[in-house]
């Protein structure tokens, strides 16, 4: 099936309304362009806080939002449900799945990224790491699984090791989700159970390199390993994972049984670039211009995490949300500017506007490069920093509420094991 555009107006494609696409989107809203986005997801979701859905802080509706809800002001602006399974370029065509084809003039890539298993793709099924909604649920069901069977368990040790979570990753993910199990598991399940003591529950943070944070300065490393082990958590460091399997990890020195493994290692990039056939990096990302268009192919942009984009210094942009959203805004707005005036696309500058980490009630880092921020100031700025990106969210109010309830009482209100999970984890 063809989708053919109704006249003369240039035809953009956004391929994932995530920080990227949709804040390109928001930028051609009301010009002339007739604009598709088209995501797999109806919504767009806010990553940086999947780690609170899957400890039980928010639900899943706290932190998405429907994509058509976002651009509905928009008459230009169409929403398409579907995934995009290929790009013919000389053709200026894209497929979904469904086989349905849409024409385009420009074409927008912005499909971020996923986990990487380091070639182990078996793995991703035994420790799910929050980068969907789906994941966010299975992570939290399986931790809340995990503490029912040690509540039902007679032998002290299979408790234990119930009650082990490991984490495999020590960067902001890893750090994230460490501090908020070992929350979870000392003030919020503390209260729950009878027969066993959450606050005897092990967390272990497992990170390869010779330190956590590594993406932060050293200082700010320090200061969260401290802020970690305060919170009871094992921080292991220099030890590669080499296996895992459904009871637990292996590294290269030691066994760790484990209830739940939860991964937050390495970052490859969503598969867009083979569809174009474009020059890739190792992590698959697609190496563009500073215009952010695909070097050697016409009329197409990529954006976010499934692009490599340089600095001034010739080092690759991180994979951030505010890298994905000043990209998109700045292609949107420089679109914009070429279809109205034909001024060639203007290159790309990013602003650090600051790095920042979790990793726990009262405790967290930033790095805005020139400056450096620790401890509850640090956490009182991430919050309100983050309640303020949630903008267009409904839900504003409701996260900051629910924020000081779970601040004040020490709860964590989305306690809930949903059925799916339930059916394979539980024993009969
Ligand atoms: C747990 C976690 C915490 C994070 N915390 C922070 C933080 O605190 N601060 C920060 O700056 N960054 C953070 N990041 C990184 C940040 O989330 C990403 O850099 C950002 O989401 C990238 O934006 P994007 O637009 O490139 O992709 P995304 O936001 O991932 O959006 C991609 C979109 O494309 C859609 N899509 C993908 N493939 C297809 C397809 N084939 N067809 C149709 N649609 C498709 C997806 O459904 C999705 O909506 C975090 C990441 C994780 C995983």
């Amino acid at each position: 099936m063809a989708v053919a555009g109704t006249g003369n107006e240039p035809r953009i494609v956004i391929v994932g309304a995530g920080f990227g696409g949709l804040a390109c989107a928001r930028e051609l809203g009301g010009t002339k362009a007739k604009v598709t986005i088209v995501d797999r997801q109806n919504y767009h979701l806010f990553v940086p806080l999947l780690y609170q859905v899957a400890t039980a802080a928010l639900s899943p509706a706290d932190i998405a939002r429907p994509i058509r809800r976002i651009v509905g002001k928009f008459t230009n602006i169409d929403v398409i449900l579907g995934e995009v399974r290929a790009v013919d370029a000389a053709q200026r065509t894209v497929r979904l799945a469904d086989g349905t084809e849409l024409g385009y003039d420009r074409l927008v890539l912005a499909t971020g990224s996923d986990y990487s298993y380091f070639g182990h793709p078996e793995w991703a099924a035994l420790a799910p790491g929050p980068r969907s909604l789906e994941d966010a649920r299975r992570i939290r069901s399986r931790l809340l699984i995990s503490f029912e069977r040690a509540e039902m368990a007679r032998d002290p040790a299979e408790q234990q090791l119930l009650m082990t979570t490991a984490i495999v990753g020590g960067g902001p993910t890893g750090v994230e989700m460490a501090g908020a199990v070992a929350e979870l598991a000392r003030y919020a399940l503390a209260r729950d159970f009878r027969r066993i003591d959450p606050r005897r529950a092990r967390i272990v943070l497992i990170e390869a390199g010779p330190r956590i944070l590594s993406a932060f300065p050293l200082s700010l490393s320090d200061y969260a390993r401290t802020a970690l082990e305060r919170l009871g958590v094992t921080v292991i460091l220099n030890e590669a994972v080499v296996s895992i399997d459904a009871s637990g990890v292996t590294t290269a020195r030691q066994r760790i049984d484990a209830g739940t493994v939860i991964w937050g290692a390495g970052v490859q990039a969503s598969p867009a670039g083979s569809w174009l056939g474009a020059v890739l990096d190792r992590a698959g990302r697609i190496s563009i211009d500073a215009d952010l268009s695909v070097k050697g192919i016409e009329g197409v942009y990529a954006l976010g995490d499934t692009a490599l984009a340089m600095d001034a210094a010739g080092s690759p942009l991180p994979a951030l949300a505010q890298v994905a959203t000043q990209q998109g805004a700045h292609l949107g707005r420089s679109l914009r500017e070429h279809l109205s005036n034909g001024r060639p696309l203007a290159p790309f500058q990013f602003r650090n506007r600051g790095n920042t980490a979790i990793i726990g009630r009262h405790a967290a880092v930033f790095d805005f490069g020139w400056w450096q921020l620790k401890g509850r100031f640090a956490w009182l700025l991430w919050a309100i920093i983050h309640v303020y990106l949630l903008v267009g969210f409904d839900n504003r109010l409701r996260v900051s509420l629910q924020w000081l309830w779970a601040y004040i009482t020490y709860e964590r209100g989305a306690r809930l094991i949903m059925s799916d999970a339930r059916s394979k984890a539980l024993p009969e």
